[in-house]
């Protein structure tokens, strides 16, 4: 399964348990209407699942820092499928812009 399918079927099941509108085009290739204003809140919800894998880790509770982390996956793959963007395939463009990148990127630390 790719992360683009793995991201459809998480905009699927939110839309269904009613986190969005009951309609969406991002099926269709289009952005998700729905999501399409509140870019920022939608980041930051990201933000606030790694502040909790951060608090969990500080815990020292592997099992909470783990299921944080599928947190932060499940709210940027979601986010990418309301937006119709391929973030397997931008993954893929900036390794390789990485890879052509200096050593440390040029960092002497
Ligand atoms: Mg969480």
């Amino acid at each position: 399964m790719t992360i683009k399918e793995i991201g459809k079927q998480i905009h699927e099941w939110a839309h269904r348990k009613g986190f969005y509108g009951a309609s969406c085009k991002a099926d269709r290739g289009l952005p998700c209407p729905h999501v399409g204003g509140s870019i920022g809140s939608h980041l930051m919800l990201i933000v606030t699942e790694l502040a909790e894998a951060c608090e969990a880790d500080r815990k020292g509770d592997r099992e909470n820092f783990k299921e944080e982390l599928a947190d932060v996956a499940i709210r940027l793959f979601d986010l990418c499928a309301a937006e119709c963007i391929d973030l397997e395939a931008e993954i893929e463009k900036k390794m390789l812009a990485n890879e052509n990148r200096e050593h440390r990127h040029g960092k002497r630390y």
